[in-house]
């Protein structure tokens, strides 16, 4: 058994040797330490078990990337835009939150104004309504009318964006006015731009889903359209990230549009026409991922902010507001229809305020949208607005001494015409648009009223959402895997085609929640649950597929996959019971009859994690080929201070293949010998003992501690953590987690669903008694558990050499449904001088550095910390790894702080008119890493940061915990295989498997061959000691060659696509070698066999 894993091991491994003699030693000692360590060493928490110490190998030339970059200069840095503006709001005149615009009629003497007038239509999938309702009630008018008025007159255009809401249409319209759409499309009348699924969230949605979307926006559109989006359009999202700049310029975009940026930066940005920009990435040492990007430079993008700078007037030129109507001008005048006797003078009107929005861009071409929320659903709306604004056009391209030429144009026409003008300034030396690097949060529309509430509300389905997207991963690629072998072994028992249908399902109700209103937490109650019922559901399919492809991989005779009852004969054994409740584990029964426990590592490197479940027997034994394993037993707890006296919960250490399953078998039986917890229970009392070791202590008179390899833990009588002794060093660190409530403040305007206005700053969390604390000590892992009023808080030590034993694991469970206006955070502070610099991710995929400012008030200083924040100082950098999106902040030197729900009573204007206290009891995960920073410069501070290796792993960890199954009910005739494990060694450890997601067919709603591979090369900081992170992988430069990436599988062919597939590049081919860039994410057409 041994040699077989030490052979194993070999054979993946084979390229590095220095690796090998390491496993080699190590696994040699482990399983002397599996064998004759542990029944001895009960209670011993000193030593630790798990995998390996095993030193990183990096090859050296992997960690140039992280300190280059940075290095080069942008023209314009957010952070140093921070530092320059004011922040002070002077009241601007017309334009409130700008300036006074000046111009000279000679100034388009030379090159006349170019004038694009861009119809559009924004549809929410989901806000006050319904997806459903809005495509009942709005959306469907608006396709069927466009097909007939855009028909009626060439010169009219439109543009769309929801793919969502165009193929809910698409399945219910006639063939006609699909040819019409068609048509449409063809003759550039109708622009597709993004055509992402939905316009998502650019703060709280993970590059995972955003990515996802785009592909199954893109992916609708090429099978039923054809066509391929080349402008980005993001109108409504609150606050932007370059994350999505890089995911559209990848996906083959060229140019792409934000709106809602801070009103003090438009201002800046119009000053110095810096509103048009070529946006590149912090990390990119060239020049590769700059996309053109253009900032509308007004308060909203409806229609009186986006004709100029005077609302009062542009206004007057929504002729869906003629009086008479439903709307009107809240600036007390209203539209005049357009005739021959007004036309001279509404045309320099409305001139007048098309050269002033002019003269904040540095080109004569101008972008003039025209639309709002749901428009151009009635038929006369359409007349309305294109026959009046014909005539305006008409009159001014007949009069020569305007110098202008106008039309109606969708947003591609707009850019090829800057392009135009770009392509003729190229003769001179000096580049027309500047270069910026960084992103536009936190949002502000007016005075302080910071969009930063949203980056935490509804937290129960931002976490739900990330659980979501583990699933949706871990099903894609054992859906390719098992689908190939169905196909090999000709099993036509497998539901190929229902399973595909199913993904597809979830990929889309995942999709619809990437939305700007949906993972925001920024909907009304009813369609909060209509989110909550969608992503409810394609849980329990996606945890069909995973159990039934798995099954099919991990049989061993293929061809009994037949009875129909094999659906989903292999079973999550974590089951959440409806739409708005926590996750709960079943209880596994037991008998001396052995069954079967099949465990899958989502992640593409080999693994090893502590497994817990439930099972109904205390004498359970667990064995993996034959051997068994050693096991942790704890009690079920159903109250704080009372177990289950039919359940029990065993844990123990699974050492699983890159993206593999491995079978282990569990059964009742008298010669088992379980580790049992201890327990302790502070400021309460525990009755029935059952059969573990339980203490009932009076008070503490020493401190609480846990303690594993690495560190030792001290909490307080209350059971918080105070302090982390590192044991490498001996040095100690006062680590504290606290809670604390915010109000909201007595002014007028309130915190809502999207705005967080405080009542200063965060008061204690304060208790009259303490809390219960139950302390467990185990074999594998130890926690402490407080039972606060509003929320229980468990910190967790894992007893393992490995990932999990190097951060400490907290997880909550918040309940805040009795109070009112109020907002709970989690504090932790430490003694690390980070001054007012600190770290968070954006979606995911990379760290943008933050400036605490106290010129802004304390809401702006909140971000959307999507997977991790962390703080430093030239010794040591601290870490809070998040497993769901929430706002994070780091208001005083060593202090990271994050919301973790809010309660609000009342509405925060924003048009959702209802507050947010629909509240949940809300579980959120994290982990606290402390990491040494032997050498650091910290003299220069870069625009870029970088996590280390062991900080991205235990974040994939976090993200991508193992799943668990088993049989719905015990098959005696069942036959598994050991394991199965398709790679044939772990990827590279910056190289991550974001996604194998089959490929549509393009005759019918079925799969075809092929799958995307999708695979993003993180970006790490070396300087961060690599070894003991217990991890068997070492880093390549990026290169993977084809021929030995799989086990199982044979690659017929890999050929480089653009990232959501739309284009393959000129050279396509199949291609033997992968080489990926640092921070690059790539997507390839695969084909296995
Ligand atoms: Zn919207």
């Amino acid at each position: 058994m041994l040699q077989e894993k030490i052979d194993h091991l070999e054979r993946l491994l084979a390229e590095n040797n220095e690796i090998i003699s390491n496993i080699r030693d190590s696994v040699i000692n482990l399983s002397e330490s599996v064998e004759d360590g542990p029944r001895s060493s009960q209670g011993n928490f000193s030593q630790g078990v798990g995998s390996p110490l095993l030193s990183l190998t990096v090859d050296p030339a992997d960690c140039l990337f992280a300190s280059q970059s940075g290095s080069q200069d942008s023209d314009v840095q957010m952070l140093d835009i921070y530092s320059l503006i004011p922040f002070d709001n002077p009241d601007g005149g017309v334009w409130k939150q700008g300036f006074d615009i000046t111009y000279k009629l000679s100034d388009w003497d030379t090159k006349p104004l170019q004038v694009f007038v861009v119809p559009h239509s924004h549809n929410d999938p989901g806000w006050l309504k319904t997806f459903n309702d809005y495509f009942k009630e709005k959306t469907q008018y608006i396709f069927n009318n466009m097909a007939i008025k855009l028909k009626e007159d060439s010169r009219r255009t439109f543009i769309w964006s929801e793919i969502s809401y165009l193929s809910k249409w698409w399945d219910t319209t006639d063939k006609l006015k699909k040819d019409i759409i068609k048509s449409l499309l063809g003759n550039g009348q109708l622009e597709i731009v993004t055509g992402g699924w939905v316009m998502p969230d650019e703060a709280a949605a993970h590059y995972f889903a955003i990515i996802d979307q785009l592909i199954e926006g893109h992916q609708w559109l090429e099978k039923n359209l054809g066509v391929k989006p080349r402008s980005g359009w993001a109108i409504d999202p609150f606050g932007h990230s370059p994350t999505m700049a890089y995911l559209l310029k990848r996906a083959g975009f060229s140019h792409m549009l934000i709106q809602r940026v801070h009103y003090a930066v438009k201002k800046h940005f119009s000053l110095h026409k810096t509103l048009e920009f070529f946006w590149r990435q912090n990390w990119d040492l060239g020049s590769v991922t700059d996309i053109f990007c253009h900032m509308m430079p007004f308060y909203s993008y409806d229609i009186p902010h986006t004709c100029g700078p005077d609302p009062k007037i542009c206004c007057q030129f929504d002729f869906n507001r003629l009086p008479g109507g439903r709307y009107g001008c809240p600036w007390g005048l209203a539209p005049e229809a357009i005739y021959l006797g007004n036309i001279k003078n509404r045309a320099e009107l409305l001139l007048d305020q098309y050269r002033k929005k002019s003269k904040l861009f540095r080109t004569t071409v101008l972008l003039a949208p025209l639309g709002d929320d749901f428009r151009y659903c009635e038929r006369r709306e359409w007349d309305y607005q294109f026959k009046n604004y014909q005539m305006l056009f008409d009159y001014m391209n007949s009069q020569p001494h305007y110098n202008i030429k106008i039309q109606f144009g969708t947003l591609s026409n707009y850019f090829d015409a800057v392009d135009k003008e770009i392509g003729a300034s190229r003769t001179n030396s000096q580049p027309l648009f500047p270069v910026l690097s960084g992103d536009f949060f936190t949002y502000a529309d007016r005075d302080d009223h910071y969009w930063s509430g949203y980056f935490t509300s509804r937290p129960f389905y931002k976490r739900m959402d990330r659980i979501l997207e583990s699933h949706l991963r871990a099903a894609e690629i054992l859906y390719y895997f098992a689908l190939k072998q169905a196909q090999k072994y000709k099993i036509s028992a497998f539901p190929s085609s229902s399973s595909y249908m199913a993904l597809t399902d979830a990929r889309r109700s995942l999709g619809l929640f990437q939305h700007h209103d949906a993972i925001t937490g920024t909907a009304k109650d009813a369609v909060v649950l209509d989110y909550g019922i969608r992503l409810y559901n394609s849980l329990m399919n996606l945890k069909e597929i995973i159990g039934s492809s798995a099954l099919l991989l991990i049989l061993k005779d293929k061809q009994s996959y037949k009875s129909s009852s094999f659906d989903t004969l292999l079973e999550m054994d974590l089951k959440q019971k409806s739409q708005g409740s926590l996750p709960q584990r079943d209880t596994i029964q037991l008998s001396a009859e052995p069954r079967y426990l099949v465990v899958y590592n989502p992640l593409e490197q080999e693994r090893s994690s502590l497994v817990s479940v439930y099972v109904s027997s205390p004498k359970a034994q667990v064995s993996a080929s034959g051997k068994l394993v050693e096991i942790q037993m704890s009690a079920v707890w159903e109250t704080a201070n009372t177990i289950s006296q039919t359940a029990y919960e065993i844990s123990f250490l699974a050492q699983m293949p890159p993206l593999g399953l491995k079978v282990y078998t569990l059964l009742d039986s008298t010669s088992s010998h379980p580790q049992l917890a201890e327990y302790a229970l502070y400021n309460g009392n525990i009755e029935n003992k059952g059969i573990f070791n339980m203490k009932n202590m009076k008070n503490a008179e020493e401190d609480i501690t846990l303690e594993n390899p690495f560190m030792k833990l001290h909490f307080s009588q209350s059971g918080l953590m105070e302090e982390m002794i590192n044991k490498e060093d001996g040095k100690h660190h006062d680590i504290k987690v606290q809670f604390s409530w915010y109000g909201t403040t007595s002014k007028k305007d309130k915190s809502g669903a999207y705005i967080f206005l405080p009542d200063g700053e965060a008061k204690p969390y304060v208790y009259k008694t303490l809390p219960i604390v139950r302390v467990q000590r185990g074999r594998f892992y130890s926690d402490v558990t407080s039972f606060f009023e509003h929320v229980t808080h468990t910190v967790r030590l894992y007893n393992i050499q490995g990932i999990e034993g190097q951060s400490v694991e907290i997880s909550n469970i918040v309940d805040i449904r009795k109070e009112y206006n109020y907002e709970i955070a989690m504090r932790i502070s430490s003694n690390i001088n980070s001054k007012t610099r600190f770290y968070t991710d954006l979606n995911g995929y990379q760290i943008q550095p933050r400036m605490t400012m106290s010129k802004l008030p304390l809401q702006a200083n909140v971000y959307p910390m999507t997977t991790m924040a962390y703080i430093q100082d030239a010794q040591h950098r601290l870490t809070l790894l998040s497993a769901q999106s929430l706002g994070v902040s780091s208001l005083e030197s060593g202090q990271i702080e994050v919301i973790m729900d809010r309660r609000l009573i009342q509405d925060d204007n924003r048009g959702l008119e209802q507050g947010v206290y629909d509240n949940k009891i809300t579980a959120s995960l994290f982990r606290i890493l402390l990491e040494k920073r032997p050498v650091v410069n910290m003299e220069k501070e870069k625009p870029v940061s970088y996590p280390s290796l062991l900080s991205h792993i235990t974040s994939s960890f976090l993200n991508h915990p193992v799943f668990t199954m088993t049989e719905k009910r015990p098959v005696p005739t069942l036959q598994l295989l050991g394991e199965f494990s398709p790679l044939l060694s772990s990827l590279p450890c910056d190289i991550h498997l974001l996604n194998l997601r089959t490929i549509q067919s393009k005759k019918d709603d079925k799969y075809s061959d092929e799958a995307a591979l999708i695979l993003h090369r993180k970006g790490f900081d070396c300087l961060f000691p690599s070894k003991d992170t217990g991890l068997l992988c070492s880093t390549t430069q990026g290169k993977i060659l084809v021929h030995k990436l799989f086990n199982k599988f044979t690659v017929a062919r890999l050929i480089p696509s653009s990232l959501s597939l739309m284009h393959s590049p000129p050279d396509a081919r199949n291609i033997s070698e992968i080489n990926l860039k640092p921070m690059e994410i790539s997507t390839f057409r695969i084909q296995l066999r």
